[in-house]
């Protein structure tokens, strides 16, 4: 109740425009993962590590638009970058050199893309990385991980986390749901029912979900199994692109069939891609007869290409390790502190990505995070608001390359502070 009182008198603003806001949208805003109680707040302006709220507050941004502002804002190199794309006119329906140079630096960078297609989401990165499987392989179902976050389209979003979703008639015939890091759920849906499955769609590592890393072999399993039973294998990349050079895929060393990736190659502009074996991608070559189509206004446009190409130049391994080690520090100080105070909170964490987690054991799929205390969640959310640390409300945190060790000091300080004054709670 205190934390509440120390919002409000913090951000008196964010409430006033919170009060209009929700007049014209359910929540005062137009996504879910935006809104937090008692409300959220209006942003002014963000540069680089920093977000300023329109009360005049700095928040270390340690959410960076769910992992995709990976140089965190207005970086200028790439802001020129986008403002020259500006001055040439936006989108027109036709190639342009951009297109050209990303396509090609995403397909050197991810070797299992032979070849690609933008679009403007991830959701509609998965979405037709899924009817090319299907399409392919000619078979009309798939399997995902529960609680796997792959976008808002009806395939992406049926699973336990849309319980109260009414979809369309059919579509959970479509979709076997396993636990992630459970390859012998799998393999028995795959023995039972391969003539139906085109594609295993999974994140290398579990996101939005809870930052879960796959267990040793897991992947590489799914690899196995996908060829065993002549099914598809795709990587959801969204956020795992920024783990290394070549993206997850790179890192645990598994080859997917196809790939989807948004988020950081867009630069901070939305966007989405897909690609992976020639003999697959070729599907959608409109000089073929038959071909599969693939529509999107803004597919591709100059700006966001721009962006993207610059983000991804910067992006190299120093950059990622750095990154890395940062993240490792900011873990290390959270656990120091865990540790001293015998509360019950474990951290996962791959690269520069983390969740925490309100729970003693570390979660290997959805439903384990389930058991983490959603109260304490909260209140951790508003202590770290309050103090001036900016992460998601349900615990994921990563970095982006323009923090520096400051940054995590800082951080790392405001989580001691903030968990010890949890201690009577728990
Ligand atoms: N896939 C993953 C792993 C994601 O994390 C997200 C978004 O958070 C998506 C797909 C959907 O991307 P978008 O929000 O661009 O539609």
């Amino acid at each position: 109740k205190k934390d509440v009182e120390t919002y409000i008198n913090k951000t008196p603003e964010s409430k006033n425009k919170y009060e209009i806001a929700n007049n014209y949208m359910p929540g005062g805003e137009t996504r879910s993962v935006c809104f937090h109680k008692p409300y959220p707040l209006t942003i002014e302006e963000a540069r680089g590590a920093y977000l300023y709220d329109i009360d005049g507050n700095r928040y270390i941004d340690f959410l960076n638009n769910y992992t995709s502002m990976v140089h965190g804002h207005a970086h200028e190199h790439i802001a020129e970058k986008a403002q020259f794309a500006l001055k040439k006119g936006t989108a027109y329906a036709a190639t342009i050199p951009e297109k050209i140079q990303f396509s090609e630096l995403l397909c050197n960078r991810v070797p299992s893309i032979k070849k690609i297609r933008f679009c403007n989401s991830g959701t509609e990165a998965t979405m037709f990385a899924i009817r090319a499987a299907c399409t392919f392989t000619k078979k009309t179902s798939i399997i995902k991980m529960d609680g796997a976050y792959h976008g808002t389209h009806d395939l992406a979003a049926w699973d336990s986390r849309y319980n109260t979703a009414v979809f369309p008639k059919n579509i959970s015939q479509n979709i076997y749901v396993a636990p992630f890091n459970d390859s012998e759920t799998i393999e028995q849906i795959l023995s039972l029912h391969a003539d139906d499955i085109a594609a295993i769609l999974v994140e290398p590592v579990m996101g939005v979900a809870g930052v879960i890393p796959p267990n040793e072999g897991y992947l590489d399993k799914l690899r196995k199994l996908a060829d065993k039973y002549q099914v598809l294998l795709i990587f959801d990349e969204v956020q795992t692109l920024r783990l290394d050079i070549g993206g997850a895929q790179e890192m645990y060393g598994v080859t997917p069939d196809l790939t989807c990736m948004a988020k950081i190659i867009g630069g901070g502009f939305p966007v989405g891609a897909f690609g992976g074996k020639k003999e697959i991608m070729n599907m959608f070559d409109p000089s073929k007869d038959g071909f599969l189509a693939h529509g999107g206004t803004f597919n591709g446009n100059k700006v966001t290409l721009s962006a993207g190409i610059a983000t991804m130049q910067l992006l190299d391994i120093d950059k990622i390790e750095k990154m890395n080690s940062l993240s490792i520090e900011l873990e290390n100080k959270i656990k120091k502190t865990v540790k001293q105070s015998n509360i019950p909170v474990t951290l996962t964490r791959v690269g520069s990505m983390m969740n925490i987690h309100f729970t003693e054991n570390k979660p290997e799929n959805y439903a384990e995070t389930l058991h983490s205390n959603k109260e304490l969640i909260d209140i951790l959310h508003i202590k770290l608001l309050n103090r001036g640390i900016f992460i998601a409300p349900r615990g994921l945190i990563n970095l982006s390359t323009v923090m520096t060790q400051q940054n995590i000091q800082e951080a790392g300080d405001v989580f001691k502070d903030a968990l010890q004054e949890m201690m009577p709670l728990l």
